[in-house]
């Protein structure tokens, strides 16, 4: 596999004009005011590495880590650098110059690829942190996996089911009481390990609009090893979800995790053409919706009802940015019998969540977080809804953390 070299994008990196217009969407500038943590700072710092000026050593560490990989910036940037997935690329090399932390090689490499074996890790972190008993608590060493502010992020979580979503819904076909289609429904990490709500509601709603549904025995789709760099380790993920999926006749593959559909939707540029995995991976993620589209697309989404209720709604950022996937959750809302939609400030915010980013910078995500749970209280809405699993767990902290009554929740939990 070809090694990564940052050095191929030294054009790119070159088109910043300094012009600064990215530190005002920029969730990370905003908190801290630093120079290094916005796009500008970073792609200064990518260069001078290029240019020989700064060596791969641990001191470029925070810098190239802290970035939430949200994409605000290209978004406000008039050359459009991409500069989350220059970050993307710049962390494979600092993997490859000082190494893999021996946590993440677990994860990545012995755990998110088999699903069982994922279930008996998160198992036993949910008895250790369930039940608080003495000699299972290092069980929740398997968290150190995401940073140094342990104690804080362990709080993120507040409870972990202790079953997950697929051993209660059984793997493989449901029939379902729609007319022809066969759907394939992609459970993502998050939703099988904690949001199962989300993961029971989706299933019930792929029920009703699929001829058969298929819940498929996919595995991590490979974003949080693509996000720290891990690149073979991604690869690896795809390789084996194409097998799986490829295999089965679906018209479409569904998921209720914003993040993996657009990392599914990607799955091509993760092969070089004229590759055989990367035409299958076109084949595949041609078919790949986010269960938002699916609802979208719905006529029977306004049969629903619901007593009055006030909802606002939080775009994650693989949902917004990563799949253009602005308007469709607003078009939903409004025309749900008895609900309220009141668009909330910045709802294309970043929530500091970040997958794992969370747990890895608890004090910085913790800022954006609270910026976000501002802009909620103001809203005064009686649900927050969005469609990522790892936001519903960062926003749920963040209403308990503020104490307020708002209740969140996916999309899909809506619509049954
Ligand atoms: S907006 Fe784009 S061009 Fe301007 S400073 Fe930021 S990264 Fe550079
Ligand atoms: S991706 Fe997000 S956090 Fe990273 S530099 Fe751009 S705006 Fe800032």
């Amino acid at each position: 596999m070809n090694r990564a070299d940052i050095s191929e994008h030294y054009d790119e990196i070159s088109h910043c004009n300094r012009c600064g217009f990215c530190q005002v969407a920029c969730p990370i500038f905003r908190s801290t005011g630093h120079e290094t943590g916005v796009a500008r700072g970073r792609l200064a710092l990518l260069r001078a590495i290029i240019e020989g000026r700064l060596e791969w050593t641990p001191e470029v560490e925070a810098p190239l880590f802290d970035c939430l990989l949200c994409g605000a910036c290209t978004a406000n940037c008039f050359p459009a650098i991409p500069t989350s997935d220059l970050i993307i690329k710049a962390r494979a090399q600092y993997l490859e110059k000082v190494g893999r932390k021996p946590i993440h090689r677990l994860l990545f490499d012995h755990l998110l690829p088999y699903p069982r074996r994922l279930h008996l890790a998160a198992r036993a972190v949910a008895l250790g942190k369930n039940t608080g008993i003495a000699d299972l608590a290092h069980a929740l060493g398997l968290l150190k996996i995401f940073g140094r502010d342990f104690a804080q992020a362990n709080e993120i979580v507040e409870r972990f089911p202790t079953r997950p979503l697929r051993d209660k819904i059984k793997n493989g076909a449901h029939s379902g009481s729609g007319q022809s289609l066969r759907i394939g429904y992609f459970v993502g990490c998050g939703v099988d390990i904690i949001s199962q709500d989300a993961g029971h509601a989706t299933l019930q709603l792929l029920k009703k609009i699929g001829k058969s549904v298929r819940v498929l025995e996919n595995c991590c789709c490979g974003l949080p090893a693509w996000s720290y760099g891990d690149l073979k380790a991604a690869r690896k993920l795809a390789r084996r979800n194409l097998s799986i999926i490829a295999a089965e006749n679906l018209d479409v593959i569904v998921t209720d995790c914003s993040s993996c559909a657009s990392f599914l939707k990607n799955y091509p540029q993760l092969f070089r053409e004229p590759e055989r995995q990367h035409e299958k991976a076109v084949m595949v993620s041609a078919r790949v919706k986010d269960v938002v589209q699916v609802i979208h697309s719905m006529e029977a989404a306004g049969t629903a009802s619901h007593p009055a209720v006030t909802v606002t709604y939080h775009h994650p950022c693989h949902a917004a940015r990563g799949q253009g996937l602005t308007t469709e959750p607003g078009e939903i809302l409004n025309r749900l019998p008895g609900v309220e939609f009141r668009p909330l400030t910045e709802a294309d915010w970043c929530c500091g969540g970040a997958g794992s980013y969370a747990f890895a910078h608890y004090e910085l995500s913790r800022q954006v977080l609270d910026r976000k749970m501002s802009n909620l209280q103001k809203s005064g809405a009686d649900l927050l809804i969005t469609s990522c699993p790892a936001c519903i767990m960062h926003l749920s902290y963040g209403v308990r953390k503020h104490g307020l009554s708002t209740r969140v929740c996916h999309i899909s939990e809506l619509m049954v």
